[in-house]
């Protein structure tokens, strides 16, 4: 049992672990890492645009400055001023108060929108953007921004661009928006430009830029146009090889998505084939316990009551006997079925093993709960067709758990394959009689469960440390009023428990085997005590034992006692047997063997218990017993009038006719004692006469008797 309930935690942490490896952690990594490769990649860009551009600023400084330099050395001189000018040269010198001094061509220098310090190592300059083609401009900081949407309208112009727009013939290239753009041989003038063709067609472009350089010793600042030049053909190359590093990322990015969500999918099958009944299709237990567990003791639902229910289909054998097991199996998927479309929110259902079936239920109260169980079990009855099915249930309940003050809180420690356990505990107890019913756990089913435990748990100890002790009842002859007989019948005197009747363990030990230990302890210390009582000259009578049904299975019992008795030395018809009567629906031929061995052997044997039951008159007919053991329910209660007392006279009667003994048992009452003496009754065995007695009374009794 604790194997199966390791192998089924093993199961639940093996699920638990594979549910849990989702798909998230990897997507999240994943993203991650693109977002910071992504920032990575803007970084190095921004890096590397500014290095290019800084590295431009320095080339623009040294074409001014050496426009300068011919400035300040011939700024007297007409002929040098003459080839300055004959240049594509705009320039503006302007004194140290900023006041312009001298203007060479259209002036755009935008120095009323800041300016950008720059050094190319060895001198300092300044950048001022041109008015007309601001592509870029001072930060705050003084550094470089760009002008991203004029950078995108500059490019939305050249897409635009139309014919009469195109490159004049004359010149080598257009200025579009103050920018000069040259094309490449291929570019058509009448090509009409959309975005792409048009931009893929620049040869180059060319930003102007205003820099200044200081000129006759400071006093005076040259601000020369410059352009800084970019080559298309460079630069598509590089957004061809960024094109391709980001192509690469992004189908890698795609291969890993698709990995990981096919990996997610099919951990979810795993999972879900982890939780699939293989027989009826729908839950398995291990699902049950996990999410049962789960759905219980969440936060949500501690206010609410809940039933753990263990409902069985009883005829599931003979059903697959009859049939085949394929159709039993089907049928069990039918019940899946009925009890599925029963469950209401926050229900569940699923079968547990062979015809057994778990179920949580909501639960306001036991009169409402069974009611639904029972509405259930008539539903499953409409499976039967021709059949005559059987369904019991049993039903543990989980209430809110409350702290001392009151407050509810989470039922952290519930455990539903207790639970479960319990209901089943609760459905075992409806037993074999009762077809198809409804049982609900209390605290009295638990207590029993336990003190059953308890029993199976001292059961060897108490018959080694002769704690079992053999109580003597007397039987007598109402006649004559003396003693004729004896049953011996045990007691548990336990350190523990105190003094145990045997109606609170024989019926445990019958179901666990351990009664047989019992009847050969009986049997050898009766022996033992008729023995000694022999030896001390008491005068003995017969002392009958009950022997149990389940020691009727084994072939040699007659044998194995006669053995016991011999052993004791004690005369065989000093010692009888009692049989109950529920032992003689056993293997009929088995008994009577044994009877008749037993006989042969030269002890006598009673049937006990006779007319509690059903069918005992027939067994009476091939069994050749010595004594008939009327009940005691004849003789109890107000029905033991008159019917009774024909009832009872006539059984002494059958018993005489059959040339068996009788003996009354539980005979408490004077007048009863009278009827059975004029009935003929042998022997009676009741607390009229005497209790059941420590050894010590009863031999007090018989040596009174003995020397009486
Ligand atoms: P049983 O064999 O039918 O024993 C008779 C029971 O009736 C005894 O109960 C006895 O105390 C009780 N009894 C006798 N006269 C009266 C009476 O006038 N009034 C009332 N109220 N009760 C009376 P006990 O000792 O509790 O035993 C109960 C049953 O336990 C026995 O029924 C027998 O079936 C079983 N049992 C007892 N000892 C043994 C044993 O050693 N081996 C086996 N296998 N079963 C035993
Ligand atoms: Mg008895
Ligand atoms: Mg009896």
């Amino acid at each position: 049992m604790s194997q199966i309930k390791n192998g089924n935690k093993k199961n639940v942490r093996l699920y638990k672990k594979v549910r849990n490896t989702t798909a998230w952690g990897p997507v999240a990594l994943l993203f991650a890492l693109l977002v910071f490769f992504n920032v990575l990649v803007v970084y190095m860009s921004g890096f590397v645009l500014e290095y290019i551009f800084e590295s431009k600023f320095a080339e623009g400084y040294s074409q001014v400055e050496s426009v300068a330099k011919m400035y300040e050395y011939g700024s007297d001189d007409e002929s040098i001023m003459e080839l300055i000018r004959s240049g594509d040269t705009a320039f503006v010198v302007t004194d140290k108060s900023g006041a312009v001094i001298y203007e060479n061509g259209r002036n755009t220098c935008g120095t009323n929108s800041g300016v950008i310090k720059m050094s190319n190592g060895a001198e300092e300059y300044m950048v001022y953007q041109d008015s007309e083609a601001g592509f870029f401009y001072p930060k705050e900081d003084g550094t470089l921004g760009f002008k991203w949407k004029s950078i995108f309208k500059w490019a939305i112009s050249l897409a635009m661009m139309s014919e009469r727009e195109t490159i004049s013939e004359s010149e080598e290239y257009s200025i579009i928006n103050g920018v000069y753009v040259s094309f490449t041989d291929e570019a058509s003038p009448d090509t009409e430009r959309s975005l792409l063709p048009a931009v893929m067609q620049i040869e180059s472009i060319q930003l102007p830029l205003w820099i200044s350089a200081d000129i006759n010793g400071g006093e005076q600042q040259f601000i020369g146009r410059a352009y800084l030049g970019f080559n298309m053909r460079d630069n598509i190359l590089a957004c061809e090889l960024i094109t391709a590093v980001i192509t690469v990322i992004f189908i890698i990015a795609l291969v890993m998505t698709i990995y990981i969500i096919r990996t997610a999918v099919n951990y979810r099958r795993v999972v879900n084939l982890f939780y699939r009944d293989p027989v009826t299709e729908g839950h398995n237990w291990i699902w049950f316990v996990r999410n049962g567990e789960d759905k219980v003791r969440s936060i949500f639902t501690k206010r609410e009551s809940f039933a753990v229910v263990n409902l069985v289909f009883r005829n599931y054998r003979n059903y697959c006997l009859c049939h085949s097991l394929a159709d039993g199996e089907v049928l069990l998927a039918d019940i899946d079925r009925v009890l599925l479309a029963e469950m209401r929110k926050n229900e569940m259902c699923a079968h547990a093993t062979m015809s057994n079936f778990a179920l949580l239920l909501h639960y306001d109260n036991d009169a409402a709960l069974a009611a639904r169980l029972r509405g259930m079990i008539m539903r499953l009855h409409g499976l039967g067709q021709g059949h005559s099915f059987e369904f019991q249930a049993g039903a543990d309940t989980v209430l809110p758990q409350k702290e001392q003050d009151g407050r509810i809180v989470r039922r952290k420690d519930f455990s539903i394959e207790q639970a479960y356990n319990n209901a089943c505990s609760a459905r075992a107890t409806l037993g074999k009689t009762e077809k198809s019913g409804v049982r609900i756990f209390d605290s009295s089913l638990l207590e029993a469960q336990r003190w059953d435990d308890t029993v199976r748990e001292k059961q060897w100890s108490a018959l080694n440390n002769e704690e079992f002790e053999v109580y003597y009842q007397p039987k007598f002859d109402p006649r004559t009023n003396t003693l004729r007989g004896a049953e011996a019948l045990i007691r548990w005197n336990s350190p523990e428990y105190g003094f145990v009747t045997p109606g609170r363990f024989i019926p445990i030990f019958e179901k666990n085997g351990f009664i047989t230990e019992i009847d050969h302890y009986m049997i050898s210390h009766v022996a033992r005590d008729q023995k000694s009582w022999l030896e001390a000259g008491y005068g003995c009578v017969p002392v009958s034992v009950n022997v149990s049904r389940a020691h009727f299975v084994e072939n040699d019992l007659a044998e194995q006692i006669r053995d016991m008795v011999d052993r004791y030395d004690c005369p065989r018809e000093l010692l009888e047997i009692e049989l109950t009567e529920s032992a003689f629906f056993d293997d009929k031929n088995a008994m009577i063997s044994t009877i008749k061995k037993l006989k042969e052997y030269g002890f006598a044997v009673s049937m006990d218990d006779f007319g509690a039951g059903y069918s005992s008159l027939n067994s009476l007919k091939d069994m050749p017993l010595d004594a008939l053991k009327l009940d005691a329910d004849f003789f109890r209660g107000e029905g033991s009038g008159d019917r009774g007392e024909i009832v009872v006279a006539e059984a002494i009667k059958l018993a005489k006719n059959l040339n068996m003994r009788t003996v009354a048992e539980g005979v408490e009452e004077k007048s009863q004692v009278d009827f059975l003496a004029e009935q003929g009754c042998d022997m009676i065995q009741g607390f009229y006469y005497a209790k059941p007695m420590p050894k010590s009374e009863y031999a007090e009794k018989m040596s009174r008797q003995t020397n009486g």
